[in-house]
């Protein structure tokens, strides 16, 4: 009970933290995790110092240890789902260092089976199921978009061939969009404006599996044109953007709702005496970019008036699902070796300012 109305008292943002488990070939013994607590502590050890000042308490509203499963992890996050279909817009993201499990926890392990499945296959069979068994005087169609935000660009990855365009910074607002498409009585592919990614394709889906072959088809197309697929992958963030519409038969109400889940760009600092060129710019706009998150995130805890969405494409194309009405959830993921400390700590420290 407590926890729900500190969670209140935050609004609407809740941090849940996960540790991935030690990997083949890693020392098992070396960790940097000292508690995990039932109401969301968790203790740090700073491996390199002894005593009390070595250990550091942080808080969540929830944490998942190396063993927690998929579902487990789903089902606490199940409820911000189903407010979806409710007409609320809701943000999830993974925030972590590379090799941290941040794709593991929205997408799952590559070619994994439907118990590996991340939050964002899950999400999407949980909306179907669920409109499906709701009352049936509603309709809800559903459509999603793909984009990847690289250098402060976004790139559509299921646009339907073509050169890949720059996309113009204005954005239309969601309510234009489902106005367009109601006026054109469609639920359209590729139209060029009135998008709430501008221009980037919007696809209709009707099952579980219309969504699989999708995200299949838009993971291919992120791997093209970089030169090395996780690479490129740990240094973009790719945004999943679902839109639900229910039409009630009976009155013609309209409902709306969107779904964002992010699998973020590895949060880890670049040593700037070595990176260098391209490098150095990915570098420099992925910072740029986290931080105008955080501010934006630190912002709306703070409830303060002026929210700066602005600084950063990231938080331009997920201004729709954060703050007013949006919820947002935020994975804070956690590499437990002692190699990590210094990340884990910058990590923990990003998060304990949001929240
Ligand atoms: P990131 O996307 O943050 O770079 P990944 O999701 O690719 O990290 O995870 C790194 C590695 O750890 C992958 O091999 C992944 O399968 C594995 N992994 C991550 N989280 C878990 C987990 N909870 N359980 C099992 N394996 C995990
Ligand atoms: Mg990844």
């Amino acid at each position: 009970r407590l926890y729900n109305e500190i969670q209140e008292l935050k609004g609407n943002i809740r941090v849940y933290c996960r540790i991935r488990p030690f990997l083949p070939g890693q020392n098992k013994k070396q960790t940097t995790i000292e508690y995990m607590g039932e109401n969301g502590e968790l203790v740090v050890a700073n491996p390199t110092k002894h005593g009390k000042d070595s250990h550091r308490l942080f808080k969540f509203n929830k944490v998942f240890g190396p063993t927690a499963s998929q579902e487990e992890v789903f089902l606490d996050t199940q409820p911000l789902i189903r407010s979806v279909l409710d007409g609320f817009s809701v943000c999830i993201f993974a925030y972590g260092q590379t090799g941290s499990g941040k794709t593991y926890t929205m997408s799952g392990p590559t070619a994994s089976s439907r118990e590996d499945w991340g939050v964002n296959y899950r999400a999407l069979n949980d909306l179907f199921q669920i409109a499906q068994s709701r009352r049936t005087t509603v309709v809800y169609e559903v459509a999603v978009q793909m984009v990847e935000i690289y250098n402060e660009q976004v790139r559509d990855l299921l646009s339907s061939g073509g050169p890949q365009k720059r996309y113009p910074s204005h954005m239309v607002s969601l309510d234009m969009f489902f106005l367009d498409l109601h006026t054109l009585g469609i639920w359209n592919t590729a139209q060029p404006n009135g998008l709430a990614v501008p221009d980037a394709s919007m696809h209709p889906v009707k099952s579980t599996s219309d969504v699989l072959e999708l995200m299949s088809i838009g993971l291919t197309n992120r791997a093209v044109g970089a030169t090395a697929l996780n690479e490129r992958s740990s240094r973009s963030h790719s945004v999943l953007t679902v839109h639900v519409r229910g039409t009630d038969l009976e009155t013609d109400a309209v409902l709306r709702g969107s779904l964002h889940l992010v699998d973020l760009a590895g949060s880890e600092r670049v040593d700037r005496s070595e990176a260098r060129g391209d490098r150095l710019k990915e570098a420099q706009h992925i910072n740029k970019s986290l931080s105008a998150l955080g501010d934006v995130i630190f912002a709306l805890a703070q409830k303060s008036s002026h929210v700066p969405y602005r600084n950063s494409k990231l938080t331009q194309v997920l201004q729709s699902s954060l703050g007013g009405q949006a919820k947002t959830l935020m994975f804070v993921q956690l590499n437990p070796d002692v190699d990590s400390y210094s990340e884990t700590v910058s990590t923990l420290k990003f998060a304990e300012r949001v929240s």
